[in-house]
């Protein structure tokens, strides 16, 4: 088998595992392929393997690979529309680009790019989905919402009209035991259900991205809906020459 084909039903099995030991059912946890750096032709091996979701870090490299890979001939005949998930950081100058060749936003971080999201987001296309990136360790070198304040911005986004908030993102530090590595997803997880005391039903948020190559089975332990791997699916990334 292909060496990115193979990869794939390696992390296939550790997702499955990973929720059969949680008790959970797998299907609840969507691997999405994180494929920034990666060529069109790595892309088109995960896809003939069944892959549909792929998350991408750089605006302009992203909607180069989107544009080939969403118009290929017979694309849509033979699989699922594919499915753009951005990750990397935000400038507002880029986000009306985000808004109208992305699925969903994973790494919102500020109350302005979701205004700017929301305003700027093709009608046709229907909501955009989004995560608001929480930094669970305080981290200075990362971006997000502190825990507390993210309650009160996940209520002034849930009134945009043109997004649909559905959970929260993490990267935590990357950390050593998996007990630590549990501590911060459960953590993000107790964090979502607090928000979804103060909304409505129907505005509940139902996922948690969280979990990479590294850490996907302490993730899935503690709810996980979406794991975000890059490394093992395609191998090691060379440095980003940015
Ligand atoms: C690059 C990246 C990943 C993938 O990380 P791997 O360790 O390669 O699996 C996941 N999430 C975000 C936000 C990323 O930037």
């Amino acid at each position: 088998m292909p060496k990115i084909e193979n990869n794939i039903s390696l992390v296939a099995n550790r997702v499955e595992q990973a929720a059969r030991d949680a008790n959970r059912d797998p299907s609840e946890i969507l691997l999405l392929a994180v494929s920034k750096t990666r060529s069109t032709e790595d892309i088109r091996s995960a896809i003939n393997a069944g892959l549909t979701n792929f998350g991408e870090n750089y605006v302009q490299e992203a909607v180069e690979k989107i544009a080939l890979l969403n118009e290929e001939p017979g694309a849509e005949l033979s699989r699922e529309p594919l499915q753009w998930h951005f990750i990397g950081p935000l400038q507002s100058n880029k986000t009306r680009v985000v808004a109208e060749n992305f699925n969903w936003v994973h790494s919102v971080d500020r109350l302005k790019i979701a205004q700017r999201l929301s305003e700027q987001r093709p009608a046709e296309l229907g909501p955009l989905n989004i995560c608001l990136q929480v930094n669970i360790d305080n981290e200075a070198s990362k971006s997000g919402f502190s825990s507390d304040e993210t309650l009160t911005a996940a209520l002034a986004i849930i009134k945009l009209p043109n997004l649909r908030l559905r959970g929260l993102m993490a990267i935590p530090q990357s950390q050593q035991s998996e007990e630590k590595q549990k501590n911060a997803f459960s953590t993000l997880h107790n964090l979502r259900d607090l928000i979804n005391q103060s909304l409505d039903n129907s505005d509940k948020l139902d996922t948690l991205s969280m979990g990479m190559s590294n850490d996907l089975e302490a993730a899935i332990s503690q709810g996980s809906t979406m794991v975000r791997v890059g490394t093992d699916i395609f191998g090691k990334r060379a440095a980003k020459q940015r």
